[in-house]
């Protein structure tokens, strides 16, 4: 509450605002699925959509937070029956949420059927809300003008008030804008704040308060980009050309830049941005998180002046200073990670979003929404431009250019930029190499590129060291305790190589096992709990592969990079001392794969291939393709030729044979048979209802009241949606909830979305269970 008394003290002129009316509607943060009328009484008023208030909510008249969504309401008859309540505060002293981005936020309420309290708590960062990094100063003015200030001076009595008006006349202090720091006030006048106060009482002065944000800077220091002036290459200026002559329309459209690595598509979206940038207008950036690097980063901070950063690595304050400048207009460019969609940027002329194929871009919590497909929708409604870039376009992009192409359209680049060499791609069966986790023939590349003092990065796409632990004798698995899944063992640092477990099983020893769903820890039992024989590990994790890498290449310098041992500084310091070859070779998962851009890598291997597809997920074999393809761009980013080896124990599995031949063409073709013959996307859309329950004998009973209530609306409807389920998710237990799952799929989004409408105004399944979770337009089906 203070934050709005304080704008009623300092600074506060609404006076170009219209008045609005004294009922308001408002979306409660909480997650109920409506909205609901407050009354503002007259001295909150006026009041804007935006803003949150604060108001007695429920049967209990619990005060909550909500976002006033509509002012003016006017009122039905029969909702005149009901006797309203009234708000008892205003929170913030400009709205959050401007119009466009509370018409956004309703679509995505509406589209991915999640309240739309909901929706604007998540479109604002949780350090914006929270005022991080602000601080609350007293100001001190008089409150008499100038000429009537001799006069008011005259009847001041004590000493130290004397001084005080004087130091204020002195710093003309007349006003709010010339207004004088308490404390500098203070101890310039050598008194405490009582003669202030008194002179506040007498209304001489004027006390005020006003909230600074220290500015902080969000661009981390790190490795330095080396600006050189690129002159495009002829299918870069095709594809310029193509995209500046669609912005210039002013009008909404789609490009999907599909460009292998190192073709020169980053550089373009900086062009793109520059041309928007003419037309007065502004532009979004949207990286998947991992790819957000300084190197990125720095990339588009060197060209652009008013840049404002949004990511994960930011503390709280400086995440508020970032949105704080960009509400202010202070920031023209934004680059940041999925919810940097919702950046409160005006006269938005181009959103980019790089990697439009990665799963990342979706939201696996409340509100569940895709972030390329909120962009795409947020430019839609502002004539905005949006260009969608991948070496490895989603199926879902491609299928929109082929149905839709009157917005969407492809721009290809299909070179590398001065017409590097793609590396050369090999092979490695491992039925062949079974016990080893690096296989000789990758073993031997690697002691020659190390020989040559060129570097090599290796990816294994699973933290910890492996991933069952396991009783040979009674074949026990050790799982969590709360989760359908197996533990995997992360090792205590510093043990000696000697005592590794291997793929073939010596003993562990030091280290726990963790639960990668929920973070559960336990130490590893020595013995079996059920037979008390050894325990052994098998699998393989980044972890195991650092320390086989140590004791085969005892020379090599080898640092590992994952979400384990990376915690931000590190993760830079690590990059810097890879780029500048303080370090041979990098071990790691998939955060190497993106964004980096190291010279003189000219190996790249991928230990296991295979890891995504074993997920029971119908896009197992896309994730794959991606995988391989994306990995094969950083080797040989430079004249030296690189090389890729990819080991497999499916060595004749489509989606990685296409990769191997950098087919993409192949790929898409042959996938979009298995989806077409299944319902599956890009032609059906798909919907996932996730219900869960500590109690499985009431869950079960929920889930089935939910099957037979959709059934129900679609005979209603006469609908065209089919409906698998409830069954157990794949994983059926997370965090001791017990998981089940109905899947829905239909030809249009139009016939899921009039599915959805009807079951969101039908009255709760019984019985009531923890959650039911709504995924629209899933990424994977765990
Ligand atoms: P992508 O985003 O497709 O991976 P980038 O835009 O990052 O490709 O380009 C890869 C590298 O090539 C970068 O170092 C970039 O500065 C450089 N580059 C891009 N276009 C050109 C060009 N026309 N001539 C020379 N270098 C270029
Ligand atoms: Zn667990
Ligand atoms: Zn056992």
């Amino acid at each position: 509450m203070d934050r709005f008394e304080q704008t009623t003290l300092f600074g506060q002129d609404k006076t170009d605002k219209t008045p609005s009316g004294h009922i308001i509607r408002v979306a409660f943060e909480s997650g109920v699925d409506s909205e609901f009328d407050y009354l503002v009484p007259d001295k909150l008023l006026p009041i804007q959509t935006g803003q949150r208030i604060e108001a007695p909510f429920r049967r209990s008249n619990k005060l909550e937070i909500g976002f006033c969504v509509e002012t003016d309401v006017s009122r039905t008859e029969t909702q005149k029956k009901f006797k309203l309540k009234t708000i008892s505060g205003v929170i913030d002293k400009e709205p959050l949420i401007d119009t466009g981005l509370m018409e956004l936020a309703r679509w995505i309420s509406d589209y991915y059927v999640c309240p739309l309290g909901q929706v604007l708590a998540a479109s604002v960062p949780a350090a914006v809300k929270k005022g991080a990094g602000e601080k609350k100063e007293k100001y001190v003015y008089l409150a008499v003008s100038p000429d009537k200030i001799d006069e008011a001076e005259s009847e001041v009595r004590g000493k130290k008030q004397k001084q005080v008006v004087r130091k204020l006349r002195e710093s003309g202090a007349y006003e709010s804008q010339t207004a004088v720091e308490l404390n500098q006030l203070l101890s310039e006048a050598g008194c405490t704040d009582i003669p202030v106060k008194n002179l506040a009482e007498k209304q001489i002065v004027k006390i005020a308060q006003r909230t600074v944000l220290k500015s902080l800077p969000a661009i981390p220091e790190g490795l330095f980009f080396k600006q050189e002036k690129v002159i495009l290459n002829d299918d870069q200026q095709k594809a310029l050309a193509a995209i500046t002559g669609r912005i210039n329309t002013g009008q909404f459209a789609v490009t999907l830049l599909h460009g292998v690595t190192d073709s020169g598509k980053t550089e373009l979206y900086i062009r793109a941005i520059d041309e928007v940038l003419k037309n007065g207008k502004s532009a979004i950036v949207l990286l998947p998180e991992i790819a957000l690097t300084t190197q990125t980063i720095q990339r588009f901070s060197a060209r652009f002046e008013k840049i404002a950063v949004m990511h994960s690595g930011l503390n709280a304050p400086q995440r508020n200073t970032q949105w704080q400048k960009i509400k202010a207009g202070e920031a023209n460019v934004v680059i940041g990670a999925r919810s940097a969609v919702f950046a409160p940027l005006a006269d938005l002329g181009l959103i980019v979003v790089d990697e439009e194929h990665e799963p990342s871009y979706k939201q696996d919590t409340v509100p569940r929404y895709h972030g390329r497909d909120v962009a795409i929708k947020r430019a839609q409604m502002c004539d905005a431009h949006c260009i969608l870039g991948s070496a490895t376009p989603s199926l879902e992009t491609l299928q929109n250019c082929r149905t839709k192409s009157r917005i969407f359209s492809i721009v290809h680049l299909p070179k590398r930029v001065m017409d590097l060499p793609f590396p050369e791609m090999r092979l490695v069966d491992m039925r062949e190499f079974a016990s080893q986790l690096i296989s000789d023939p990758l073993a031997n590349h690697l002691s020659d590129v190390l020989s040559k003092g060129e570097q090599a990065i290796l990816l294994l796409n699973r933290r910890g060291y492996s991933n069952f632990i396991f009783c040979p004798s009674c074949k026990h698995i050790l799982h969590c305790r709360n989760c359908d899944v197996t533990l995997t063992f992360h090792k205590t640092p510093g043990q000696s190589p000697n005592r590794i477990p291997t793929i073939t099983g010596r003993h562990m020893r030091s280290g726990r096992a963790i639960c990668h769903y929920c973070g559960s820890q336990t130490l590893v039992p020595e013995k079996c709990p059920l037979c008390s024989k050894g325990l052994t590990m098998i699998g393989l994790g980044a972890q195991r592969l650092e320390e086989e890498l140590a004791e085969r290449f005892p020379k090599a310098r080898v640092a590992r990079v994952d979400s384990d041992s990376m915690k931000g500084a590190d993760y830079y310091r690590v990059l810097r001392d890879f780029s500048d070859g303080r370090i041979d070779c990098l071990a790691g998962t998939q955060m190497l794969a993106k964004g980096l851009h190291f010279p003189n890598v000219t190996l790249v291997g991928i230990i296991s291939a295979d890891t995504s597809l074993y997920l029971p997920d119908f896009r197992s074999n896309e994730r794959t393709f991606q995988l391989i393809s994306q990995v094969a761009g950083r080797a040989g980013r430079s004249a030296k030729k690189g090389v890729v080896f990819v080991q497999t124990f499916l060595a004749n599995q489509p989606a990685i044979q296409f990769a191997l031949k950098g087919d993409f063409d192949g790929f898409v073709k042959e996938e979009l048979k298995h989806r077409a013959a299944c319902n599956l996307p890009p032609f059906w859309r798909l919907a996932l209802i996730t219900l869960r329950d500590r109690t499985f004998e009431k869950l079960e009973p929920a889930a089935n009241a939910m099957r037979e209530k959709i059934d129900a609306v679609i005979a209603d409807g006469n609908l065209q949606v089919k409906v698998r389920g409830p069954m157990p998710a794949v994983i059926s237990r997370i965090q001791t909830f017990h998981r089940l799952q109905i899947i829905l799929q239909a030809p249009q989004p139009a016939i899921m979305h009039r599915l959805f409408m009807t079951l969101r105004k039908s009255p709760p399944i019984r019985p009531v269970v923890d959650n039911i979770a709504i995924d629209i337009d899933p990424v994977d089906l765990l």
